[in-house]
């Protein structure tokens, strides 16, 4: 009892507060009428913190920031606007706002903290159903945590499919774009592994969408960027979680070999006798340091053998697989492994192997977030490019991009991932736009800077799109970020119509999502 009278003392001084602070004279004033009223905060900060994100490139601040305490605020919110207002007010769900180029911010609009679904008196909101005859799945709150989602699933020894490399993401945030890790080609991004959402449209409905109820919403909310509605649950596949992780690396200075043996272990997926590994990633090592960044903790030992060879060849590829085991398959995890990796051609005596659990091998890039936070280093502006490059041009992209802007120029700053994932994995009714090539590389160009210089490696950036795009290099960019309509068309090519019309069913008043600047006037 004494924990609910000191809730209700709480939201009753809210309540006061929210209605001393003076009003905003961008919203509605009938607003205030509604029951999430006390839960809209307009003050400085509030609308501050919501004005930022990860990236540190962007400033945009709102008239409001809702801290929902459930479901029925956020539907709310959104009829509000979308019937009630007669000017309809903007509104972003935004998750951790580990976005780069402000998505998840609403100019003068409401910013909704769907974190705070996951506050107080809500019981948690993650469900797990066991089957052994059916596919087993998780209900999860589109706010909540790859990692929230890890521990819960866990303890009934299942666990998701496919994963992002860092945890500290939401589902909503991460379903609103693919999703992706080592695990993609062989499951398929996050996105391809959703059997059902719960989505608030911009038309302030809440509909429950699957591949047969309402599909035409399931497929455009899956990479939609945000734009149709607000993912508030879905439910997750689910398979058996093994115990451990036997966890590889390999190097290579040949870039055409590293490519040729990624393709090779993304091509053994059952069959055969074999079942395949369960991740394979790659990255680039440059002659710096190869612990200079947050997913490097693997090499400690080795730092200087690697950081001579990086040195002696400017750039060496790290080919980085996973093995899953369980205690059944624990003596002959090494034979297969071996049988899994024969014939590959990486620099003789520079294989490095270790052993750890999946927990550890799923969350292995939090360490690194944790060092650098503690350094001062983590809360940085973030320049990051992530794109897509179609498998008949990536030797081009090494020679031209990796060999030819950036190690002349010499200007790393973080990690450099190049991986290869099948299309085949892709629904290509999903909203998310990849290159039309069976086999493509997500290429991610995390750099990080100083508070205040990070323009030259916007520069970079920007010389690698004219590169790609002189060059003839069909790239998609993967978050992307586009200054005008005509740019956008240009993203979605063929998938651009049904999108638009998507967004005319869905969100006619253009109020979802604002941050993406697709719909909304620049
Ligand atoms: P936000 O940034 O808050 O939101 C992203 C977009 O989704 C916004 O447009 C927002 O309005 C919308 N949105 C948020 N919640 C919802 C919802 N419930 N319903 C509908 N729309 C919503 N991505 C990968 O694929 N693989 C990786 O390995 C990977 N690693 C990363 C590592 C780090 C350190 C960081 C910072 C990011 C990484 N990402 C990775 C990128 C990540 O997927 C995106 O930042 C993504 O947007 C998720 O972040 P978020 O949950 O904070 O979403």
């Amino acid at each position: 009892p004494s924990y609910f009278i000191v809730i209700f003392v709480i939201s009753r001084l809210m309540s006061i507060i929210g209605k001393l602070s003076p009003w905003t004279s961008l919203l509605p004033t009938e607003l205030l009428s509604l029951d999430l009223a006390t839960r809209l905060h307009v003050d400085p900060n509030a609308t501050s913190l919501a004005s930022g994100d990860f990236g540190k490139l962007t400033r945009v601040t709102p008239a409001a920031v809702l801290y929902p305490s459930s479901q029925d605020d956020i539907l709310s919110l959104v009829r509000f606007s979308y019937s009630t207002s007669s000017v309809p007010f903007s509104i972003a769900a935004r998750g951790r706002g580990h976005s780069v180029r402000g998505q998840a911010m609403a100019h003068n609009g409401v910013v909704v903290e769907m974190r705070w679904l996951n506050n107080g008196d809500n019981p948690t909101r993650i469900n797990i159903s066991r089957s052994s005859s059916s596919a087993s799945y998780a209900d999860v709150g589109g706010e909540q945590l790859w990692i929230d989602v890890l521990h819960a699933t866990l303890e009934h020894r299942l666990a998701p499919r496919s994963w992002t490399d860092y945890l500290y993401l939401t589902v909503g945030g991460t379903l609103s774009n693919a999703g992706l890790s080592g695990q993609s080609f062989r499951h398929g991004p996050q996105i391809s592994n959703v059997y059902e959402m719960d989505v608030i449209t911009g038309r302030g409905e809440l509909v429950t969408c699957s591949k047969h109820l309402n599909s035409e919403l399931f497929y455009a909310v899956l990479g939609g960027l945000g734009q149709f509605g607000i993912i508030m649950r879905a439910r997750i596949a689910l398979e058996p979680a093994p115990n451990r992780v036997r966890w590889v690396r390999m190097l290579y200075d040949d870039f055409s070999a590293f490519t040729r043996d990624q393709e090779h272990l993304i091509s053994i997926n059952g069959g055969q006798g074999v079942k395949g590994l369960n991740y394979v990633e790659g990255s680039l090592i440059m002659d710096q340091s190869p612990a200079n960044n947050w997913r490097s903790s693997f090499f400690l030992t080795d730092h200087s053998r690697i950081t001579s060879l990086a040195t002696e060849h400017g750039i060496i590829y790290s080919l980085e697989v996973a093995k899953y085991y369980g205690d059944d398959t624990v003596d002959t995890i090494a034979e297969e492994l071996q049988l899994l990796l024969e014939g590959l051609s990486f620099i003789p005596g520079f294989i490095f192997t270790k052993d750890v659990s999946y927990l550890d091998f799923l969350n292995r890039v939090r360490s690194g977030e944790l060092k650098l936070q503690s350094q001062g280093l983590w809360d940085v502006p973030h320049p990051w490019l992530n794109l897509f490059v179609p498998k008949s041009r990536i030797m081009d992209f090494d020679s031209g991009v990796f060999k030819g802007i950036i190690l002349k120029q010499n200007k790393t700053t973080g990690p450099i991932l190049v991986y290869p994932v099948n299309r085949n994995m892709w629904d290509d009714r999903m909203s998310a736009v990849i290159p039309n090539e069976d086999i493509f590389y997500p290429v991610g160009l995390l750099q990080s800077s100083g508070m205040h210089d990070w323009e030259y490696l916007e520069d970079q950036n920007r010389e690698i799109l004219e590169f790609c795009d002189k060059a003839g290099i069909k790239i998609k960019q993967y978050f992307p970020h586009y200054k005008s309509k005509q740019e956008w068309m240009n993203h979605f090519g063929t998938k651009w119509d049904m999108f638009q019309d998507m967004k005319t069913k869905f969100d006619p008043k253009a109020i979802l999502s604002p941050g993406q600047r697709i719909f909304n006037s620049f």
